[in-house]
């Protein structure tokens, strides 16, 4: 059985002193609530700058949230102003780095080339990387909104070994429901999931397909969490909005 996942993409939020009095009262709440985390897993995306404060207050309270990056370089080291690379983040604890998140191929030149890429120099740590996928509004009034969200996952892993693709973890993010409130309904992450799923079965083998945990985000907040939850092939969460909000994350956390 997937254990779930809770993950916290803070995006272009909270300084270091914000990010580490957040994981403080984090922690405590959970620990408030007897939260079991053997049975979903937590995670929190903090800027860079923030990822070692982060992951001070982690070792020294011994904690049992994982965190990661946003994105990463595709290369290794060198003359690449600005970048970070896979070794630094592996340096600094991370479990996981998300690759290919919208707002990456938005507003920077990441195509499916670049986050193929990306992909390889996280798994070249040790790292998992967690693949966001997800149709537009326009694919989806096209109706062609599955093979959209498939074809981008299908793109990035099929070159992958399958000792590879079983340590991914992907998302799925319609672009139309991210930090609109309009959130997907279960029927539809599900039958995204259960697509991006079959594929990788298709592609991997049933061992690996059954092994992938597949994220829905967009919009995501405890109003609607556990009816997502509930659907076979969800098997957690990738929130943006809603992981600003220390309470509302616990509240999350403790649904799923
Ligand atoms: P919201 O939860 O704010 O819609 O953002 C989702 C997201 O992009 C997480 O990566």
């Amino acid at each position: 059985r997937r254990i779930p996942m809770v993950a916290g993409n803070w995006k272009m939020n909270f300084d270091h002193i914000e990010a580490t009095a957040f994981v403080q009262k984090f922690a405590w709440n959970l620990k408030d609530c007897h939260f079991d985390y053997r049975k979903c897993e937590v995670a929190l995306f903090p800027s860079f700058t923030s990822l070692r404060s982060v992951q001070v207050l982690v070792q020294a309270d011994r904690l049992k949230i994982n965190y990661g990056a946003q994105s990463v370089s595709v290369t290794s080291q060198g003359a690449f102003t600005g970048d970070v690379s896979a070794d630094m983040i592996a340096a600094l604890g991370c479990k996981y780095v998300i690759v290919g998140h919208s707002e990456r191929r938005k507003y920077h030149p990441e195509d499916d080339a670049n986050i193929v890429d990306q992909v390889r120099a996280v798994l070249a740590d040790g790292m998992q990387p967690i693949l966001c996928v997800g149709e537009s509004y326009e694919e989806r009034r096209q109706g062609i909104e599955l093979d959209f969200a498939v074809g981008q996952v299908h793109d990035v892993t099929r070159d992958l070994s399958d000792e590879e693709a079983a340590r991914m973890i992907v998302a799925y993010e319609p672009v139309w429901a991210i930090g609109t409130g309009m959130v997907a309904t279960p029927q539809s992450a599900q039958d995204a999931a259960h697509a991006i799923r079959d594929d990788l079965t298709a592609t991997f083998g049933p061992e690996v397909g059954e092994k992938v945990r597949i994220l829905y985000g967009g919009s995501v907040t405890s109003k609607n969490a556990v009816e997502l939850i509930g659907e076979p092939d969800v098997d957690g969460f990738l929130i943006g909005g809603a992981a600003l909000d220390v309470n509302e994350l616990t509240r999350i956390c403790r649904e799923t």
